[in-house]
């Protein structure tokens, strides 16, 4: 949820900055690698990667941005209620009544399918009014969208419902981000004969989108063409290696709630997986995995404090972390402790929390839990 903590309460400190003008600098920094006629769809799914939708989409206009694309309906909904005004596109898969809910909010809908396509077209019809859609093809994700042998019905439907109105012809890559994927050229060449097939059956796009942040990144992008970017526009790396001027989003951090010193041999958390090797001073944040923070980063990541990089010890708890900060001068109760982002001259990435507990970038951000008040800055 995107409840700023109200001042008057003492809430929690463990909290989620959303910095809103680097979000902004991002989506320019996205904008600037696009072709001539290119334009951005900005994709803000799982409440934007976690970072709050509503506030992100209120940061956009028009001119920045050609449309929103979330994956649900009630996502969808969310940004309507708060009255953004860029288009909509809901990448589904939607039932039958949400169907109808997302014609009449007027809704763009991806038809993920000759099921859906059916769907619509019948609510479009019923209703005589347009239903803007952008047609998936499968090019080789094999998730959703119209393969080789739905494009004659497809396009039987198509000619027959004259209220849905066809924007634009979309697939997904799988391997954008691996380098010369030859899978990659095989989707570009499906997607191009697929398209090719539904002009010669009478169905006819405006407009083409196929590129993520990987393909983004990689200019793998027709001049005109739309592109769908997510991670890009958080800083997050889609390829290994690769930031390209691009800035985290998200600073997620906490504060020393608990401060101890203990003799050698003390055993730490659950499980007693670690016990201290020296006198040390621990610390006990308050956050854990049922904020999203991996119980697989136990024993097995650094937090910030005072610019200095500190090691979890022991198992991370539902609710609870513990840190050595022996080494951390002048380490006092109530610091800041960064979980994710920078503090000083240190960073910890998404990448680098993904990489340690085995997972991507994009489940790290998209983890962090709901109970996780987000603070918004520089909107
Ligand atoms: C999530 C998603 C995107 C954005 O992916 P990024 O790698 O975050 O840019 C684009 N298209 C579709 C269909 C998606 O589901």
């Amino acid at each position: 949820m995107s409840t700023a903590p109200d001042p008057e309460i003492h809430w929690r400190p463990t909290v989620v900055e959303v910095d809103v003008a680097a979000f902004m600098r991002n989506v320019d920094t996205v904008r600037g690698m696009l072709p001539p006629g290119s334009r951005l769809i900005a994709v803000l799914k799982a409440d934007g990667y976690g970072h709050g939708a509503v506030q992100l989409a209120r940061a956009c206009s028009r001119h920045h941005v050609a449309m929103i694309a979330v994956s649900l309906l009630e996502e969808a909904m969310k940004l309507h209620e708060a009255a953004v005004d860029i288009p909509i596109l809901v990448l589904g898969p939607l039932t039958a009544h949400q169907i109808e809910l997302a014609a009449e909010y007027e809704m763009v809908l991806g038809i993920t399918g000759p099921e859906m396509l059916d769907a619509v077209a019948a609510v479009a019809t019923r209703r005589r009014r347009p239903v803007r859609v952008h047609l998936k093809l499968d090019s080789g994700m094999g998730r959703m969208g119209l393969v080789e042998s739905d494009l004659a019905e497809a396009a039987t439907i198509l000619t027959h419902a004259p209220f849905v109105q066809l924007d634009a012809l979309y697939s997904h890559f799988s391997t954008a981000s691996e380098p010369h994927s030859a899978h990659t050229s095989l989707q570009i060449e499906r997607f191009r004969q697929m398209a090719e097939r539904l002009r010669d059956l009478g169905v006819h796009a405006p407009l083409d989108h196929m590129a993520n942040s990987a393909a983004t990144l990689r200019a793998i992008v027709n001049p005109g063409d739309f592109v769908r970017v997510g991670m890009l526009l958080f800083g997050g790396e889609p390829i290994d290696g690769t930031r390209s001027g691009l800035e985290p989003v998200m600073r997620w951090t906490t504060r020393i709630a608990r401060l101890k010193t203990m003799p050698p041999g003390s055993p730490i958390g659950y499980g007693a997986t670690w016990t201290t090797p020296r006198d040390s001073c621990i610390a006990t944040i308050p956050v854990g995995y049922a904020d999203g923070y991996p119980y697989l980063l136990s024993n097995n990541a650094d937090v910030l404090i005072r610019g200095r990089r500190a090691p979890i010890v022991g198992r991370v708890s539902m609710d609870l972390v513990t840190v050595d900060v022996t080494d951390i001068d002048g380490v006092a109760l109530g610091d800041e402790v960064v979980l994710l982002g920078r503090q000083g001259d240190e960073i910890v990435t998404a990448e680098e929390l993904a990489g340690r507990s085995g997972t991507i970038s994009y489940e790290i951000l998209c983890g962090v839990g709901h109970r996780v008040p987000r603070t918004y800055i520089g909107g």
